[in-house]
């Protein structure tokens, strides 16, 4: 039998990332996915990579964005070489529309402490919004510009992951499922697929809002799906020159055209239904902020599930089953938090110590004392 030294559980962004980074080091890597690579979250997010603009306070989460953040160009590069597949990336910024004094003065505040940091926001009055992204036409009161934010195709980012996994010769199974660990004296042994079993020293959950397994996973993990329902429209091109973003809703255009608009959060279980609610109120916050986009054409609607924490953070880091490790709950951040994800899992694995500290996000700190 070959060797096999770890097994990934999960074909999502996080996944594919973690099994491509340990091949990439020399592991002998297993990823398993129920379905295809990206099937669920991955490929039904919208591909913004928001460090700033949707963190509201400093702290490890922010500095986890950040550091993900400035991996993320070399890191495309690197996928675009291996895979030959462009991913779109695209740094357009972002600008917040602020409606209501409570979101200026939120977004004022946000502002301030992100610049001290040297990083850049600017405040545009609602004349400045206007003239530098003409498909705003609502009434705002001003505007906040994070010009470094980012933009991916996150389809086409999938299926880069899923060549580049290959290339480096990860055993990447799909149309698997893995019905629980094996465990002995305190250590993982390796899995039950409906396949059969399977042997590895080291494996890695990363099974997104399913990281739970229905409760067959040996330790609790309080991770739950939100829904977030999405709509794609065909637009001309650059109707849009930066990510527009609000309260109430985004849009993102494409390179092609496609103009993607989002999202709601919503508590459903795993029901990916579309809901005349959530359309509703995905389409009256897009037209708050722009009639400009009332001439698009509707392409498709879809669903998917963000995993959540009763804290919205991640869990990333060893566990105290031996071998063990978990890296979920990346809720609306998992495109962008994907690179260091797979950088300190793979650090963690190969050496146990990562950078930077995992402690905030530990899989322990659901543990009741
Ligand atoms: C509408 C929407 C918009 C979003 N927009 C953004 C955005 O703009 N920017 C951003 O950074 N993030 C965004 N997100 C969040 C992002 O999509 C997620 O955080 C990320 O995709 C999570 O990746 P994952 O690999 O953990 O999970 P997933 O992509 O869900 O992957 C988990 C995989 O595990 C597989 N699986 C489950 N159970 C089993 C089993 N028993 N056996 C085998 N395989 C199994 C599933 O089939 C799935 O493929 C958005 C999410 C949604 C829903």
């Amino acid at each position: 039998m070959s060797r096999r030294d770890v097994i990934v559980l999960g074909g999502g962004i996080i996944g594919c990332a973690t099994a491509w980074e340990l091949a990439e080091r020399g592991k002998a890597v297993c990823l398993l996915e129920r379905g295809t690579v990206g099937c669920e979250a991955s490929t039904a997010a919208a591909g913004i990579l928001s460090s700033q603009m949707d963190v509201e306070q400093p702290g490890p989460f922010f500095e986890l964005c950040q550091a993900s953040r400035r991996l993320y160009p070399r890191w495309i590069t690197r996928l675009e070489q291996h895979s030959r597949i462009s991913v779109g990336f695209h740094v357009d910024g972002i600008v917040f529309l602020a409606v209501t004094e409570s979101e200026e003065r939120r977004m004022a505040r946000q502002a301030r402490w992100q610049t001290a940091r040297g990083l850049r926001v600017e405040r545009w009055s609602s004349r400045e919004v206007r003239r530098r992204e003409p498909s705003v036409d609502g009434r705002v009161r001003c505007g906040f510009s994070f010009p470094t934010e980012a933009q991916i195709d996150n389809g086409r980012l999938m299926q880069a992951l899923a060549v580049a996994c290959r290339k480096a010769r990860v055993d990447l199974r799909e149309r698997t499922t893995i019905r629980r660990l094996r465990i002995r004296h305190g250590r993982v042994r390796g899995v039950e697929t409906d396949h059969g079993p399977l042997e590895a020293p080291v494996v890695v959950n990363c099974l997104g809002s399913w990281a739970s397994m229905g409760g067959a996973f040996p330790l609790t993990l309080p991770v739950e799906p939100a829904r977030g329902q999405m709509l794609a429209f065909a637009g001309p091109k650059r109707l849009l020159r930066h990510v527009v973003m609000s309260e109430r809703a985004y849009a993102v255009q494409r390179r092609d055209g496609r103009v993607l608009v989002g999202s709601t959060i919503e508590r459903a279980g795993f029901d990916k239904s579309l809901t005349l609610e959530g359309i509703h109120a995905i389409l009256c916050g897009i037209r708050h902020m722009s009639r400009a986009l009332d001439r698009c054409t509707f392409r498709e609607a879809w669903a998917g599930f963000r995993p959540s924490t009763p804290d919205r953070l991640p869990i990333l880091g060893s566990t105290p089953i031996d071998g063990l490790y978990v890296a979920t709950g990346h809720f609306r951040h998992g495109i962008l938090l994907a690179p260091l994800t797979a950088q300190v899992l793979a650090e963690l694995i190969l050496t146990g110590r990562s950078s930077p500290d995992l402690t905030p996000f530990s899989p322990q700190r659901f543990v009741k004392k």
